[in-house]
């Protein structure tokens, strides 16, 4: 089978890929990624380019959609811009893409017939989850740009299952993390600064929870969707490992024997969700369970990216020069905090 994933360039999708093409010999990948500054083609450097190939294109624009999805039974739709920070500072991109750029690939769908189309949403989705936890029959209240262009993406795929019995799926995933996820969300920016000695910049009083799920957990969850789920359906993927954004900036600095001062309070986020936490029993009945415990995750990841320095360094310095200009331009919400995140 030939599938279309969109995004793969990115973290997610490109550990989506590697993961599904190992499971299915037989299959092929066309990955359809803008190459924003979060993509990147090394991601997926050791893939065989026999079965994997990357068309350089943006999911708004049509023509380009319909020549990656031709002859695809199977579209998993990671594409996104995801960097709440950067949605605070300018929303157009993320409505353009993760409203529009959705649109655009489900009439492709539609048209080409694919078989089944996996909406990769987010739990954010939901909005602050303040007690208890949500199913996903809950109602949606994103608070952030990049939460309503997601929720707005989200509510559209389903619309095309009920109006046009396009077979749709999606998705909900908690804060993923791992290898080779960009340097500018939480984990991957706490363990670049300590290695760099540099202070980690928490938000506010750093109590935001948040539950986390190792990366090839996420892609075992949309693998398990893809395979077993009910078309028309949303699936919650909860992490097991809820804690405060402090507790596990201070796992990092154990991980990497660093003193705890390195820690540096600064002002919070506008509209910073608390909490969330999510069911996922839904999911669970399709028999698939993390298995990645959170301490081993993050020991896994902390190891890749002593080792990865090649790959982040230049990302990591064109942050830096960012948030340099940026600072230097604008008086607004201090762009900054590009480089000083929270997912
Ligand atoms: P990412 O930012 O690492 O990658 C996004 C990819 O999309 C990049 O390769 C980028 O080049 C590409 N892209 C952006 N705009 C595009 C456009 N207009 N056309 C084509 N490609 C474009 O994101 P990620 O962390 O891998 O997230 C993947 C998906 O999972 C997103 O939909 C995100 O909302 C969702 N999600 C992520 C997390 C997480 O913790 N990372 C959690 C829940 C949901």
């Amino acid at each position: 089978m030939r599938i279309l994933v969109t995004g793969g360039a990115g973290f997610i999708g490109s550990h989506f890929i590697r993961a599904w093409l190992k499971a299915h010999p037989a299959d092929t990948v066309v990955n359809l990624d803008a190459l924003t500054y979060a993509g990147s083609s090394e991601r997926l450097a050791d893939v065989d380019e026999r079965r994997h190939a990357l068309l350089h294109g943006d999911i708004c624009d049509g023509a380009i959609v319909e020549q990656a999805i031709a002859g695809c039974e199977l579209l998993v739709h990671c594409a996104a811009e995801t960097h709440v920070d950067r949605s605070i500072t300018n929303a157009a991109k993320f409505l353009r893409t993760n409203i529009e750029g959705t649109r655009v690939l489900l009439e492709a769908a539609r048209a080409a017939g694919v078989k089944r189309v996996i909406h990769i949403s987010t739990d954010e989705v939901y909005g602050p989850v303040l007690n208890g936890a949500v199913e996903e029959t809950a109602p949606l209240a994103p608070k952030s740009p990049y939460a309503a262009s997601k929720a707005a993406g989200d509510l559209l795929a389903q619309s095309y299952y009920a109006t046009y019995g396009l077979p749709v799926i999606v998705v909900r995933p908690t804060n993923c993390y791992g290898p080779g996820q960009f340097p500018e969300k939480l984990i991957p920016l706490a363990i670049t600064n300590v290695l760099d000695g540099r202070s980690v910049p928490v938000y506010g009083d750093g109590q935001q929870r948040r539950a986390w799920l190792f990366v090839t957990d996420a892609c075992a969850a949309i693998q398990a969707v893809i395979e077993r789920g009910a078309l028309g359906e949303v699936y919650n993927v909860a992490g097991e490992s809820e804690q405060p954004n402090l507790q596990t900036v201070g796992m990092i600095l154990e991980l990497l024997r660093a003193s705890a001062s390195l820690i540096e309070h600064v002002a919070d986020r506008p509209g910073h969700d608390r909490r969330y936490a999510m069911r996922d029993d839904r999911l669970r009945a399709l028999e698939w369970q993390p298995r990645v415990t959170f301490a081993d995750g993050l020991a896994r990841t902390t190891a890749w990216y002593r080792t990865q320095e090649m790959w982040w360094r230049p990302l990591v310095r064109q942050l830096r020069e960012d948030s340099y200009h940026w600072l230097n331009r604008s008086a607004g919400p201090s762009p900054h905090q590009a480089a000083r995140s929270a997912p």
